[in-house]
């Protein structure tokens, strides 16, 4: 089945047509979403808004999971879809070096600015309202279709899908994650993983630090290798590239400023490649040699903050690279939609991001896609914006996939 004419010209034209005309109300969606602070563990009003929107545009069965993810969906057959589309943002840190107010949804020039419009509000408006017009379009009988407005993405970006599939019913073949890619296709992304090296030494008055050992001495050498370390990082990987190691934060521990610290810990944020494993990026860190001089301790951090219902998860901050093969029905599916919508060969996005994929696709093996507007140099920035005209064409994109979908993966559930 030649996939890129599944979809008859007029129907393509009757979906631009319905995407032009909700374009207005999406735009309006994206504004209120962007008016509501949703920083992660903080997204009651902006949940309580998804709840309203889903409602009024005829999602079923639309609730609040324990963890506080908003879901809804469209049909009742047996094959399962979902859309994912996180919810909260990063925070907004100084508000003077904003030109506009982070949450006034300001409008200038076609550009909507604001905290989250890139990352990733524009793609839960405009998924909401996307899946909205297939269901009016008719869905195929085979199909159900979840959208999942999910929460803590931020603070930890598999925990919501961790928790949907390892507690719920939701095991959906084949995932679209709304990423901001600029309306490019991504169907890979490199993994992260949080690590903390401690050193120990031992405290003695400050006007004396010879009879101690400064905790913060023993870490230099351990931060000047492992910035080594980044330099050295061999795997690489023909779409996700080669992993990263970078220190963020760096604190010590001492009774008083007048005393040597006794303790010095770093946080490192490990991005990961395809060949990569957890295990074997803290055995690199173990085996330096400044590791070893002082037998710091390395260990993986987990997560257990409660989300906004308090609802806690505890898991570990390791979020696996993933990629979806490119003769997968999902890929295929991505690409043939997006040549349909945009008219032109879709760009092959290259994230440097994690998004809920690394969990799907990265823990659980469901084949995942990530096709979103706006474009993700915007996000966590002072300047987070999006380009209005990218809604429709995404609104377009969540209406098309299924049916296209269907046609790459006729009947079976796996690929
Ligand atoms: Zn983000």
């Amino acid at each position: 089945m030649d996939i890129d004419n599944v979809i008859p010209p007029e129907q393509a034209a009757h979906t631009f047509r319905l995407a032009e005309e909700s374009a207005p109300e999406c735009i309006e969606f994206l504004r209120d979403l962007v008016t509501l602070p949703s920083p992660s563990r903080g997204e009651r009003l902006v949940c309580e808004r998804v709840m309203r929107e889903m409602e009024k545009l005829g999602y079923r069965d639309v609730h609040l999971d324990e963890m506080g993810n908003v879901l809804g969906r469209f049909g009742s057959g047996p094959r399962v879809l979902a859309f994912d589309a996180h919810v909260d943002t990063v925070g907004i840190s100084n508000p003077t070096d904003w030109k506009y107010d982070p949450f006034r949804g300001v409008v200038s020039g076609g550009i909507l600015f604001g905290r989250g419009a890139s990352d990733q509000k524009g793609g839960v408006a405009s998924v909401i309202h996307g899946v909205a017009l297939a269901a009016r379009i008719g869905l195929p009988d085979d199909f159900s279709i979840w959208v999942t407005a999910t929460v803590n993405g931020e603070d930890c970006v598999s925990l919501a899908w961790q928790y949907l599939v390892n507690e719920t019913d939701l095991r959906p073949e084949a995932v679209v994650v709304t990423m901001p890619s600029h309306l490019g296709v991504c169907y890979g992304q490199r993994g992260r993983m949080e690590i903390e090296v401690v050193t120990r030494g031992v405290s003695t008055h400050g006007s004396q630090p010879d009879r101690g050992t400064n905790a913060i001495y023993l870490m230099n050498p351990i931060v000047e290798s492992l910035a080594e370390l980044h330099g050295k990082l061999s795997t690489d990987h023909p779409n996700l590239g080669r992993g990263s190691i970078a220190v963020t934060e760096f604190r010590s521990q001492s009774p008083s400023l007048t005393a040597i610290p006794d303790e010095c810990r770093v946080h490192i944020d490990r991005r990961l490649t395809i060949g990569e494993t957890p295990e074997g990026a803290i055995a690199e860190i173990n085996d330096l040699a400044a590791v070893k001089a002082c037998g710091a301790e390395v260990r993986l951090l987990d997560y257990n903050k409660p989300s906004w219902r308090g609802f806690a998860y505890p898991t570990d901050k390791v979020f696996p690279a993933w990629e979806t093969p490119v003769d997968s029905a999902a890929v295929k599916a991505a690409v043939s939609t997006a040549r349909r919508v945009l008219g032109r060969e879709p760009r092959m996005h290259r994230s440097k991001f994690s998004s809920s994929g690394c969990a799907t696709a990265g823990l659980f093996g469901i084949p995942t896609i990530g096709f979103g507007p706006a474009d993700e140099i915007h996000s966590h920035t002072v300047n987070d914006q999006i380009a209005l005209a990218q809604l429709q064409p995404a609104m377009a994109f969540y209406a098309m996939f299924t049916e296209i979908y269907q046609a790459a993966a006729p009947g079976a559930t796996e690929e």
